[in-house]
């Protein structure tokens, strides 16, 4: 059991170049500035995990990550990755409010093990299933034209599924909506507010969507956070479900949801969680009769890979909005899962089956 005591931890700077600024209602990421996580155990084997900081949602950045993750480090080093469950309860009280570091702490100790174990991420986690996912893709706050463009883009490629960020300027919005409409009037939408609206202006703009025919399959955080009462009164009105994200960043966040009845889709992110508590979300949800979504933060391959292996292994989720890594210029790593269109491929190699490319 030696060979699974870790012996060193290491960070380094994950940055990536976006083809646009990924603007939603609450802020803007205009260049990934992610983390990267090495871990190492004591028989050389390596494992990756990534901290993705995205400060309007979370409260976290770049520099407050790296000051946490030097803070935790020693206290890692010297322990094994055969108790990660007791790591991540241990990382929950010391770092509660750093859920990223976390996260991208679990990940390179579950890559690891998983690595020395010869088993790919997803058979991990029970490998229920072995098909392919198909996920949405997103259209961020953008001029029209430029809208247009990438919705066009997309549907050539095969995507039947478009996520639209609203909640800035509704004109401009609504415009977009009906001109992606009116290039394919099968295209389905998903449309998240990032809490953008208030309970009437929700209401007022979903319902214009609706009338000129758009076919929404999902309403995200239309309203603040905080707002159960909003969040309620919308998911008891409308026919089109309502999914909760940032009203969910803890299990005990998703109590205060579902005694609201604040929507019926929870939206899965590890990045908000960490690893362990999105699985504890995963089953809670779904023993509620809730229906599941997984994103993600503005991630590369690695994290979403992560996410990518929850949903082809643990529980069965029915919306899948895992596509940051094809807004971004280029691949930082090598390896793991694969996109044809809007297809998910799986992979073969043990772990998250990727290595970085510097
Ligand atoms: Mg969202």
């Amino acid at each position: 059991m030696q060979d699974k005591i870790i012996r060193e931890l290491r960070l380094s700077n994950l940055d990536v170049e976006l083809t646009d600024h990924f603007t939603i209602s609450q802020g803007s990421v205009k260049k990934v500035n992610n983390l990267l996580v090495s871990l190492t155990l004591a028989d050389g084997t390596n494992g990756y995990g990534e901290i993705t900081p995205f400060q309007e949602l979370a409260g976290e950045d770049r520099e407050t990550c790296i000051l946490k993750f030097n803070e935790i480090r020693d206290s890692l080093i010297g322990t094994s990755v055969l108790n990660i469950r007791k790591h991540s309860h241990f990382l929950e009280e010391a770092l509660p409010d750093s859920p990223a570091v976390r996260c991208g702490l679990e990940m390179s100790m579950i890559d690891a093990l998983t690595r020395q174990l010869e088993i790919p991420l997803w058979a991990y986690w029970g490998g229920r299933s072995d098909q392919t996912l198909i996920t949405d893709v997103t259209i961020p706050i953008l001029p029209f034209e430029r809208s247009i463009q990438l919705a066009e883009h997309w549907l050539a490629k095969g995507f039947d599924t478009l996520k639209v960020k609203v909640g800035s300027d509704s004109d401009n919005e609504l415009k977009i909506l009906r001109g992606i409409f009116q290039l394919n009037n099968q295209v389905k939408f998903i449309i998240d507010a990032n809490q953008g609206f208030d309970e009437y202006s929700a209401l007022s703009f979903i319902r214009e969507v609706l009338h000129f025919g758009c076919k929404v399959i999902l309403f995200e955080q239309p309203v603040n956070r905080y707002d159960l009462d909003s969040m309620a009164k919308i998911t008891k009105v409308l026919n089109i479900p309502v999914a909760a994200d940032e009203s969910v960043f803890s299990l005990q966040d998703l109590r205060k949801v579902i005694k609201a009845g604040a929507g019926r889709v929870v939206n899965l992110k590890i990045m908000k969680t960490g690893i362990f508590q999105a699985l504890q979300i995963a089953s809670t949800a779904l023993a509620f009769g809730l229906d599941l979504m997984i994103g993600g933060m503005v991630e590369t391959r690695l994290a979403m890979g992560c996410s990518v292996s929850i949903a082809m292994g643990y529980c069965p989720i029915k919306y899948i909005d895992l596509d940051t890594p094809l807004l971004m210029r280029s691949d930082p790593l090598l390896g793991g899962y694969s996109y044809c269109g809007s297809e998910i491929r799986s992979w073969e190699n043990p772990g998250l089956g990727m290595v970085p490319l510097f």
